[in-house]
């Protein structure tokens, strides 16, 4: 099966060609060109849009799509402990829901790589992990679920009420389990797990030992969030002695299998040490906005070579899932933190929603559209209003972010045409989650 995608410009990641087209082959691209095309037996032509690498997303918490719109001026821990008990009603079924308009949105913004950090297992709540998986499969979404964890409730000191935290043997061997019935290391693959305590406030010094040494048995990559608050610092040096970056150093959370999400709070060793260790970080520049936590230094991070990604992060800290939208907040919150326009240009942006997410997630085979990577690729129209006749369509885009994509292409099929969704029906998925929230909300 070839499918060949044809536009006005084509940015492969490297380089900019004009009426170029990519030909996919049984999910792969096969080649790159310009001009008169190969054959093919399936045929999209978008003269009127910008296509580039599928955009990637390194950070989501897809079920808190049921809980949107909630501590709209909270900080990170008054959100959570206002949020927790809401979570803790759910079910595989309120989670299915919520994937669906997650992913569905996802796509529909020309994301087609993307993570979930999942980690409310409320009691006796059978088929969490198994509805994520099954929801990415359904909807054709190239899907790195992380199995994520709490275990350090209230009555032991973190955060967490105890309702939604684990017993951590019960956690490491259902992790052991879903790796074994989902995980696929191979080039191509549509579906890897990640191994993810939450964060330190929320899990025990051992979980996180023990799930790195789970992680690096199976050869997984390991995901947390880190550094995201001065509440966390706080908590970290008060119960630890220790500053986020040093627990998790001590820990064995460090190297090029591991990416944090936020990685905001850092000093100038810190910067260094995490690029040194090629460990990643997920920008999520709108959710970071919503909580007040800080600006994460992108710039700093990238000077020093370290690996950065942009996230959505969950939606009810960012209650859209919109990455051409991250990378412009991205390119804004660096030339305001630097109080300096050059900053963080668009082509920078693009390459941290495209290739700089794929490095963190360990895909060697996403990110970039060449001869032997995934077909997945993202064009986005700039003949409508929003775009029509500006200068730069590159910066343009990045400047003025496209509300959907107009084509989406994951693994060689088309999901998403016309800006319709090809994979699920966006009205049902929608009437879904409103009658969810609502019965959530109670
Ligand atoms: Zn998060």
């Amino acid at each position: 099966m070839t499918l060949l995608v044809r536009a006005g410009l084509l940015v492969t990641g490297t380089h900019e060609i004009e009426n170029g087209w990519v030909l996919s082959r049984d999910g792969f691209i096969a080649e790159v060109g310009s001009g008169p095309h190969p054959p093919a037996d399936e045929v999209v032509d978008e003269p009127n849009c910008v296509a580039m690498p599928g955009l990637v997303n390194a950070h989501d918490h897809m079920y808190q799509w049921a809980t949107r719109g909630y501590v709209p001026d909270g900080t990170l821990f008054e959100w959570l402990r206002a949020l927790y008990p809401v979570w803790a009603r759910m079910d595989a079924e309120t989670v299915r829901v919520a994937a669906q308009a997650a992913m569905a949105r996802l796509l529909l913004c020309g994301c087609t790589l993307s993570t979930d950090h999942h980690y409310v297992f409320p009691h006796g709540r059978q088929g969490i992990f198994e509805a994520l998986v099954g929801v990415a499969s359904e909807l054709g979404l190239r899907f790195h679920p992380c199995r994520g964890s709490m275990s350090l409730g209230e009555s032991k000191g973190g955060l967490p009420p105890d309702s939604v935290v684990e017993d951590e043997e019960a956690i490491l061997a259902h992790t052991e389990e879903m790796i074994g019935r989902y995980h696929d290391p191979g080039p191509g693959s549509m579906c890897r797990v990640a191994v993810a305590p939450c964060s330190p406030f929320s899990v025990t010094p051992e979980l996180m030992r023990d799930s790195a040494a789970l992680a690096r048995r199976h050869g997984v990559r390991l995901h947390t969030h880190l550094a995201e608050t001065l509440d966390e610092e706080r908590f970290c040096i008060e119960k630890f002695g220790r500053r986020p970056v040093e627990l998790m150093e001590d820990l064995g959370w460090t190297g090029d299998d591991v990416w944090y999400a936020h990685g905001i709070h850092l000093n100038d060793g810190e910067v260094d040490r995490i690029a040194e260790l090629k460990t990643g970080i997920a920008h999520c520049p709108s959710s970071n906005m919503r909580l007040g936590a800080g600006v994460c230094r992108v710039e700093d991070l990238l000077r020093a070579g370290a690996r950065v990604g942009l996230g959505v992060d969950g939606s009810a800290s960012n209650e859209d899932a919109n990455l051409a939208v991250e990378a412009h907040q991205a390119l804004l919150l660096a030339r305001v933190r630097n109080a300096s326009p050059s900053a963080l240009d668009a082509h920078t942006a693009w390459r941290l929603a495209t290739e700089g997410g794929a490095d963190c997630l360990g895909r060697d085979d996403c990110g970039s559209l060449e001869a032997g990577k995934c077909a997945d690729i993202a064009c986005f129209r700039i003949d409508d209003l929003a775009h029509a006749g500006m200068k730069d369509p590159i910066a343009g885009l990045a400047l003025a972010p496209p509300s959907r994509a107009q084509t989406v292409i994951v693994n060689g099929r088309v999901v998403v045409r016309d800006g319709r969704l090809l994979t699920g029906d966006e009205d049902r998925i929608a009437r879904e989650i409103a009658a969810t929230s609502a019965r959530l909300a109670g």
